[in-house]
């Protein structure tokens, strides 16, 4: 280890990045209040909401020092990272990282760049964020760290891996790709077989020859165990938002699930959680819903539209429209029972991570949301047709038809994408909103 870029990293991060970010936070507090204030249709957020942004602003702030400190992975948002962070890494997710564009609205200049460099359109929006940031340098978080590792898992989509590839043939570093069989109905003992083998004979020989470091077993299940424990409380707070009014909508939600995707295995996110579940079990317990007036209730399916969230969000409330819950946000929490610590810790890895609910079957995601509607008394869906994420829509204009004449659950398409604002027409996606809402019956006033 380098020790004077050790040095540097702590003077930086404690020194200089902590006040830093307080002051940030203090901004944010002041911006917040402002947004809610008594004509907004919306109730003011946690108190937490400001230093979510402080949380995550510190990882990201951490990694502008971080090279020669620690070894770095850039990882997919489903990638086993227990393995690495046991090890040492530090990590970077790009996938949230174009979110983090996304949301703050500096993600189209970052696609133009991708998209003149060669990168087609037709490619998901994420890669065009991220390759763009890479090619010019340009990046919210300020840097990020040059990784000595990327780790894909095909969990979540084909796209990573040509993605992953890309990056591989441009940084010149390795590149471990962890393949999980597609789960039809329930996982099979040879498709976590063969994910072990792959966690023990591709992943492990190559993190610990960069981290420079054997593994050793306890690390791993303190970090499984952070991992669990996080992951339980955010199914315990998405819970809670089965009350009446919903004390969060998933425009609260999408924000606050960035730790539990880039933060996952650390103890403090596990406290960050903590105080989350503390704020909303207190809104529960007074009736406090995030909406002033809470008249119906929807399930989002897919993505978030990032760039628009503050208007969407505006927008439902001003009718009473709640969304108190997404298979998103929900798809994460839906992980904890998997995580038994009693058990062998790379059989534990490869089921969770051959669980996620884009590596399983359409039919799985329709179960899930019938069983979401009653579960969290809906009455009806949003599905967000996302241009960009194939696996995430595939077969969604079944699942509305399903949903209507099976189940009798009111649904609607939306079609738009994640980042990329040129597959987002207003004018359509507004006549699509009101006539739902007007088959809901809900009306100005
Ligand atoms: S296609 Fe979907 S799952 Fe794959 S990187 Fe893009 S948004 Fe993520």
């Amino acid at each position: 280890m380098n020790v004077l870029k050790k040095l540097k990293y702590a003077l930086m991060t404690n020194l200089i990045g902590k006040p830093y970010l307080r002051i940030e936070r203090k901004k944010s507090e002041k911006k917040i209040a402002k947004l809610f204030n008594p004509d907004s249709p919306l109730n003011p957020p946690l108190k937490i909401t400001a230093y979510t942004k402080e949380f995550v602003s510190s990882h990201y702030f951490k990694g502008r020092y971080i090279e020669g400190v620690k070894p770095v992975a850039w990882v997919t948002s489903g990638a086993p990272i227990e393995i690495l962070k046991a090890l040492g890494f530090f990590l970077i997710y790009p996938e949230n990282h174009a979110a983090l564009c996304g949301a703050r609205k500096v993600q189209m200049d970052l696609i133009k760049t991708a998209e003149k460099e060669g990168l087609s359109n037709n490619v998901c929006s994420y890669v065009r964020t991220d390759i763009g940031s890479l090619l010019s340098g340009r990046t919210p978080a300020g840097k990020l760290p040059k990784p000595d590792l990327l780790l894909a898992c095909s969990n979540i989509c084909q796209t990573v891996l040509h993605w992953y590839r890309m990056l591989e043939k441009h940084l010149n570093i390795p590149l471990v790709i962890i393949d999980t069989p597609f789960v039809y109905n329930e996982i099979e003992p040879h498709q976590v077989e063969y994910v072990k083998k792959q966690l023990l004979h591709s992943l492990l020989p190559v993190a610990e020859k960069i981290a420079k470091k054997s593994l050793k077993e306890k690390e791993l299940k303190k970090v499984i165990k952070f991992s669990k424990d996080a992951t339980e409380l955010w199914l315990e707070i998405l819970n809670l938002c089965k009350e009446k009014p919903s004390p969060l909508t998933v425009f609260d939600q999408f924000v606050f699930m960035a730790p539990i995707v880039e933060m996952r295995g650390d103890r403090e996110t596990v406290d960050y959680y903590n105080e989350m579940y503390k704020e909303v079990k207190s809104k529960v317990n007074t009736r406090k819903g995030a909406l002033k007036r809470e008249r119906r209730r929807l399930l989002w399916d897919n993505l978030p539209i990032w760039f628009k969230m503050r208007e969407l969000a505006v927008k439902m409330a001003e009718r009473g429209i709640s969304i108190p819950i997404s298979t998103y946000t929900y798809a994460w929490g839906e992980l904890a029972p998997l995580m038994d610590l009693k058990k062998d810790e790379f059989e534990v890895i490869a089921k969770v991570y051959l669980s996620p609910i884009l590596n399983r079957g359409t039919g799985h995601k329709l179960n899930t949301m019938v069983k979401m509607v009653k579960e969290f008394k809906l009455d009806g869906v949003i599905l967000h047709s996302d241009r960009s994420c194939k696996p995430y829509s595939m077969g969604q204009m079944d699942q509305r038809n399903r949903l209507i004449e099976e189940f009798k659950i009111p649904a609607m398409l939306l079609e738009a994408d994640q980042n990329d604002e040129n597959a987002y027409s207003e004018e359509q996606i507004a006549i699509r909103i009101e006539s739902f809402f007007e088959m809901l019956g809900v009306s100005y006033g």
